[in-house]
């Protein structure tokens, strides 16, 4: 079969290696708009760091070559045409496919005025991040502001501030990575940034960028004008799928938009493990397999603020929570109808995959009590319950 796969970011890339293995003989074309070999944007800030490039080019820089697949870079597809089973690229090339393979991810979103000036840079892609640390290294740069306090935004701080960059950081909600992160284990966060050197400007509301003719800083709602050598928008993403529009595909927001597993709400989960998750078994299915997705996970870890945080699953709308804090090291469970549905450590993580597990399962966690989030909380609470509980019979050798 003749497949063509657009995106060569963790998805597309780990699509392209699976049609392959599932038809070794067939032709895999893979797409990337970017003039890059397939790379992983979270090893981008560890990059540009420590200048190592095998976590950057995950699956080696050959791949495409490895694997005999037709890799095209800067090849940006502008549309599909559904009837003709072709793609079409920017410079007018139509490219054939008998299977197809949508794996675009995402791109920067920034609903600001003033958001298209010249010089308003993100952390997005790799084109755009080493146009950033470009500037840093050539000593153009020695201050920064960046719009947003989300992942993305926390995360290209952190590189700043240890390529010695005065990064401020401006936030519409009140605390860092809000969409990830509850409040109260956010001030770990918050103060590992500050120590690290990073302004926090939380609670702000940036209304512009402003500068002429390119961006030299941020308006703030009452009037206040920042300004910096870097300006960068870390205000969230947007699906790639502005292609998709009239050819007929139905997505509804996101190619990728599944169902959490937990909640069962439509969600983009837009980390690495779910795009490489999916990639799989939408490659299956084109060649007629009838596999499912159980569904996208919520987990994030924060590898580079010092301690170590990992949120799960979700803050939204618990009936409960219970929370365990001394310092640095804290807890937070979130509770619907008597079961896990988000956990968050700071400090001590190695708990983690207990929570997960508990999630997972289902688990009714009530009988556990404040106990649920004291350290020591464990697999051997878990194993004993349900000893008691009939569950597990104890091995009597
Ligand atoms: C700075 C940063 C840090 C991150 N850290 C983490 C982390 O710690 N943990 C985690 O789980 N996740 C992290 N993520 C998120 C993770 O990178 C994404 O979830 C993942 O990259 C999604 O993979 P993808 O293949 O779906 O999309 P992308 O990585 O966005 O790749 C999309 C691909 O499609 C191509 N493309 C787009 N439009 C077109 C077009 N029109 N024509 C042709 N090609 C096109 C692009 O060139 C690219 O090759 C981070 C992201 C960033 C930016």
């Amino acid at each position: 079969m003749r497949c063509v796969v657009i995106g060569t970011g963790p998805a597309g890339i780990t699509a392209a290696e699976t049609l392959r293995r599932l038809d070794p003989s067939g032709t895999v074309v893979a797409l990337s708009a970017e003039p890059f070999a397939p790379y992983s944007p979270p090893a981008m800030a560890d990059h540009y760091l420590t200048g190592r490039d095998t976590t950057l080019y995950w699956k080696g820089r050959d791949v495409a070559a490895r694997l005999g697949i037709d890799e095209r870079r800067e090849a940006r597809v502008t549309g599909i045409d559904a009837d003709s089973h072709e793609v079409v690229l920017a410079d007018g090339q139509r490219v054939g496919f008998e299977g197809l393979v949508v794996a675009s991810g995402s791109r920067l979103h920034a609903p600001l005025e003033g958001a298209e000036l010249p010089g308003v840079l993100d952390f997005k892609s790799l084109r755009t991040a080493d146009e950033l640390v470009g500037r840093v290294r050539r000593g153009e740069a020695t201050s920064a502001l960046i719009v947003g306090n989300g992942f993305i935004g926390v995360e290209l701080s952190l590189l700043l501030a240890d390529l010695g960059v005065d990064v401020t950081v401006i936030g519409r909600r009140n605390w860092v990575m809000p969409r990830v992160l509850d409040p109260i284990i956010s001030t770990v966060a918050e103060a590992a940034l500050t120590r690290r050197g990073v302004t926090l400007r939380l609670g702000v509301q940036a209304d512009a960028f402003v500068g002429s003719p390119s961006v030299t800083g941020v308006r703030l709602a009452g009037g206040e004008i920042l300004s910096a050598d870097l300006v960068v928008a870390a205000t969230g993403v947007k699906p790639h799928t502005e292609f998709v529009t009239g050819s007929g595909i139905v997505t509804e927001g996101d190619v990728a938009e599944v169902a959490d597993w937990l909640t069962g709400e439509r969600y983009v989960h837009a980390i690495f493990p779910n795009a490489v998750t999916q990639a799989p078994i939408a490659a299956a299915n084109l060649f007629g397999a009838d596999v499912h997705y159980e569904g996208a996970e919520a987990m994030n870890s924060l590898k580079h603020l010092g301690v170590p945080i990992v949120a799960m699953g979700t803050i939204d709308e618990p009936d409960q929570v219970l929370r365990w804090q001394h310092g640095d090291h804290q807890r937070a469970a979130y509770l619907r109808d008597d079961r896990l549905v988000g956990a968050q450590l700071a400090g001590d993580i190695r708990a983690a995959g207990v929570y997960r597990s508990l999630m997972m399962r289902r688990t009714r966690v009530s009988r556990f009590g404040q106990r649920l989030v004291e350290p020591g909380f464990g697999m051997a609470d878990i194993v004993s319950d349900a000893l008691q509980l009939g569950v597990l019979s104890p091995n009597r050798g």
